[in-house]
């Protein structure tokens, strides 16, 4: 609709037509676009522009009528030109022909073709967004009382500026938050402790698939019977709970929001394995002050009876012999610890040299096979052809220990078997016994240093839980690799394997 005149009735059906017009969209390119159209229209005029400021320039957002390249490059300073005034006094301003006001005349550049000019301010919460400039060319200048009226469709057209620019903000928040949660929920469904969420009566709101793993021993899977079990344990300030195999402790975080209490985050943690460090580490200690301690008695205490008395000559060599022998368990006990220690470290350089792992086989097994006549040992002949680039000495030392744990770990007697088979890439040596096996969960641990399984047979038994350990090292610096199949009391079978080619398998 075009303003014929300035009838106050048309005047408002216009600011209402444009105020429904704005209100139909929040996109706010589109909210300016519209409102330039409808004020162009209804001023005919000919060209015009929004210009947004920000970072004190003001930068023309939508436009009518102008060139593409004075669209791209105005950048106007505050302060500076037409637009600038307007900005910076928050004034609105009519502008007829050639500028004779002295006011502008320093800041106005313009066109012979422009006849006449409006700009009014777009202030949002009082402060200047922009500005809203319309112009007709020719000979038509406008009336005087079309600036007030631009100045409320400048005023209309902040109100709906700024409901789209709190729309914009908020979309975006929104989006934050969706990151944030989806960041969350990966980070929650991929953690490996267990977490519950609980509001402020400990009613369980949310939980991970760890905790519902966690606590099946326990509540099966009504985990809100747990939230009310622990409920009652939070009075007693228990932190720590026996889930089945796995000790589990529990960190409660309260959950506070404006100052008051919204429940609270429960993460579970699997302390089992660390115990069981723990464990391991207090029984090495107590165990190798054991190892140390015994052979020092008992050599201590024949020195001493051989220094203090007479002793035919028979008795003196036995009482030697058995002090020789315990020098040797230390030794042993030191040097295993040693080896481990600088395999561990990386820092042992391997002493290779071409040798047949079968041939290294029958020669350290005369050390086992013939003190131990309850166990019957079975070379798996014939054994292939494996001439590999091997540190020998580490090797035996490795075989050796197998040999010593299928022994040590069949009291019983049984056959201790001994294979050697070519693969591809690879020999595999195995040591199979008939004795005690190993509990499925405990093999994982086997391996590891200072690991003894927890039985009667380990506690008769000495040993330093050092074995194992360094037979995977030796496997390691080799290329290899070492593993167990076992079944409770019926054996063990330890597999040492060796790539054919140095270096890789
Ligand atoms: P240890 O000095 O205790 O023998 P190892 O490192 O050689 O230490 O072995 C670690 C643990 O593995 C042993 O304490 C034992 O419980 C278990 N183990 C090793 N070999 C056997 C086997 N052949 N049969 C059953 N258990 C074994």
């Amino acid at each position: 609709m075009k303003l014929s005149s300035s009838s106050t009735s048309e005047q408002l059906e216009a600011l209402y037509n444009i105020s429904k017009a704005l209100n139909s969209t929040l996109d706010v390119q589109e909210v300016l676009q519209t409102m330039l159209d409808m004020a162009l229209e209804i001023f005919d005029a000919d060209a015009g522009s929004v210009m947004l400021e920000a970072g004190g320039f003001l930068t023309i957002h939508v436009s009518s009528g102008l060139e593409d390249e004075i669209v791209e490059k105005t950048r106007q300073k505050l302060g500076v030109g037409i637009a600038g005034w307007v900005a910076t006094t928050g004034e609105p301003l009519h502008l007829d022909g050639k500028v004779r006001d002295p006011r502008f005349t320093e800041l106005v550049e313009r066109g012979d073709s422009i006849a006449s000019s409006l700009s009014v301010p777009i202030k949002v919460e009082q402060e200047i967004a922009g500005v809203l400039m319309i112009r007709r060319a020719g000979e038509r200048t406008f009336d005087p009382g079309d600036l007030a009226f631009l100045v409320s469709v400048g005023d209309l057209a902040a109100v709906a500026l700024q409901k789209a620019r709190l729309f914009q903000a908020e979309r975006r928040q929104r989006r934050l938050l969706e990151l944030e949660h989806q960041k969350l929920s990966a980070t929650f469904t991929s953690m490996a402790d267990g977490v519950l969420v609980l509001d402020n009566k400990t009613r369980l709101l949310t939980h991970n698939n760890v905790a519902q793993q966690f606590l099946r021993p326990l509540v099966g899977d009504n985990l809100e019977l747990f939230c009310e079990i622990y409920a009652e344990s939070l009075e007693s300030g228990q932190s720590e709970i026996v889930a089945g195999e796995r000790l589990l402790k529990v960190v409660p975080t309260p959950l506070v929001a404006d100052g008051e209490e919204g429940g609270s985050v429960l993460v579970l943690r699997d302390e089992s394995a660390s115990r069981e460090l723990d464990r391991m580490k207090s029984e090495f200690l107590s165990m190798i002050s054991h190892e140390l301690k015994t052979p020092i008695t008992t050599i201590s205490a024949f020195l001493e009876l051989l220094s203090h008395r007479e002793f035919p000559r028979e008795r003196q060599l036995h009482f030697l012999k058995i002090c020789d022998e315990e020098c040797r368990r230390l030794q042993s006990l030191i040097e295993q610890l040693l080896h481990l220690t600088r395999l561990e470290a990386g820092k042992f350089v391997l002493s290779t040299e071409k040798r047949d792992v079968g041939q290294l086989v029958r020669e350290c097994l005369p050390a086992f096979s013939e003190p131990n006549p309850n166990h019957h040992f079975e070379i798996k002949e014939p054994f292939p052809q494996a001439v590999l680039e091997v540190d020998p000495t580490l090797l035996c030392q490795a075989i050796t220990n197998l040999l010593s744990n299928a022994v040590k770990y069949s009291p019983s007697g049984g056959t201790i078997q001994i294979s050697l088979e070519e693969t591809p890439l690879t020999f595999v040596l195995s040591v199979s016994d008939e004795g005690v096996g190993i509990e499925a969960e405990k093999i994982k641990y086997v391996f590891e240093k200072f690991y003894r399984v927890d039985n009667s047979l380990t506690r008769e038994t000495g040993g330093t839980g050092l074995g194992l350990a360094n037979v995977k090292h030796i496997a390691l610096a080799h290329s290899g690799r070492v593993w167990v199949e076992s079944e409770l009391g019926k054996g063990s079978t330890f597999y040492l394997e060796l790539p054919k080619e140095p270096g890789g398998q």
